[in-house]
């Protein structure tokens, strides 16, 4: 990059070519006196935290060193993209401290759903992946939802320590810190960014009114999900805004749906019954006979089935095949990191071909909804 200096707020090396990753300054502020890297400039000037990101490895070695303090940690996951967006192996590195599991956009949710059940949803899937919670609270950070159950767990759980927000990049970890800033944290007291000890990441502290502090750490990039491999211009289509109002299909077997051109799902085997879609409601979605889509996405990718254009979907992995046997009587939601799910409604069992970018995690679920 031409640019061997690190930041004298934090310490990350500066770098100038990828502006959501740790480290972002634009060129022309390194005029700045001092030099400091943008997420440090604005939590300066604006009191405002803002994204950044950083890969596995590194954010591995910070969670290990949050392990060697005696804290609070808050992970934060997007319900909407929950397997998506939890950390694996979470509990491993961050020790005994307690975790408190911050669950956003519920805002998401379809109105009129009973957030208890979502929350036993939560905790079972939570502790199948073998993390301990001393609590689970559901919020929207964006719409103010839930907000104060949030400030009420921190208390209760933080016992006077300092607490770390951990994270999945787009999970709305800097939506939740920025209103921690606003609405909790000792604005008498001068926000600071400092290095994070023992590691060359940093980290960003919001005092409290009894000397600790609230650490907002990097997020964590998953290519693993759709978000993180689509063009950023195509982000906001995949992220929805709005409740998300589902899309039922009645299908006969050998018919196919087409997700912009991201996913195939193909209807391999199976009664007649109906699936339905959760994704953002700004995506397409196509219909067509299992015989005809190989043709129609040769020929229709990128344009009529939906962006990313051609060449922006010949920049990302091509597609694998997932074949999944849905069980006779089970409600399952066939999970697609970083886009959604297919819920199958059939109480009969069905086959069915999923078709996803390579690396994009696929799984089927229980039923969220
Ligand atoms: P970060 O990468 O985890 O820091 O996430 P951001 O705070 O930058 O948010 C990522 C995206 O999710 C943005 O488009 C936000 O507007 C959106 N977002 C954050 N919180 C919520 C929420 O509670 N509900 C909804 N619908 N969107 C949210």
């Amino acid at each position: 990059s031409g640019i061997a200096l690190s930041c004298a707020g934090c310490g990350v090396s500066l770098q100038s070519e990828r502006q959501e990753e740790a480290g972002y300054l634009p060129e022309s502020a390194l005029k700045r006196e001092p030099v400091i890297c943008q997420r440090c400039f604005r939590i300066r000037n604006y009191n405002e935290a803002s994204s950044v990101a950083v890969d596995q490895d590194d954010f591995l070695r910070l969670l290990g060193s949050i392990g060697e303090t005696d804290s609070l940690v808050v992970h934060i996951v997007d319900l909407y993209d929950f397997e998506g967006s939890l950390i694996s192996g979470l509990q491993r590195f961050v020790g005994n401290n307690p975790v408190l599991l911050v669950v956003n956009k519920v805002d998401l949710l379809p109105k009129s759903m009973n957030l208890n059940r979502i929350r036993n949803w939560v905790q079972q899937q939570a502790k199948a992946e073998g993390l301990r919670t001393v609590d689970i609270v559901l919020c929207s950070a964006k719409r103010n939802i839930g907000f104060d159950h949030v400030i009420e767990a921190l208390e209760r759980h933080r016992k006077g320590r300092d607490v770390y927000v951990v994270g999945a990049t787009n999970v709305g970890k800097s939506t939740l810190i920025n209103r921690l800033i606003r609405d909790y944290s000792d604005l008498e007291r001068e926000l600071t960014t400092s290095r994070y000890p023992g590691t060359t990441l940093d980290a960003v502290h919001i005092p409290l009114d009894d000397d600790k502090d609230i650490i907002d750490t990097p997020g964590i990039v998953y290519a693993s999900r759709m978000t993180e491999i689509v063009p950023r211009s195509f982000l906001q289509s995949l992220l929805p805004d709005k409740s998300i109002k589902p899309l039922v299909y009645q299908l006969n077997d050998k018919q196919t749906l087409f997700i912009s051109s991201l996913v195939r799902f193909d209807f391999v085997e199976g009664e007649r019954q109906s699936f339905t879609l959760y994704i953002s409601n700004a995506l397409n979605v196509h219909r067509t006979k299992l015989e005809r889509a190989d043709e129609l996405y040769k020929e229709h990718r990128g344009e009529l089935l939906g962006a990313p254009s051609r060449e922006e979907l010949d920049e990302m992995p091509a597609w694998t095949r997932h074949s999944l046997r849905i069980p006779r009587g089970a409600k399952k939601d066939i999970f697609i990191a970083g886009l959604g799910w297919i819920q199958a409604n059939g109480t009969t069992g069905a086959i069915v071909d999923l078709y996803a970018p390579k690396g994009i995690k696929v799984l089927m679920r229980d039923s969220l909804i």
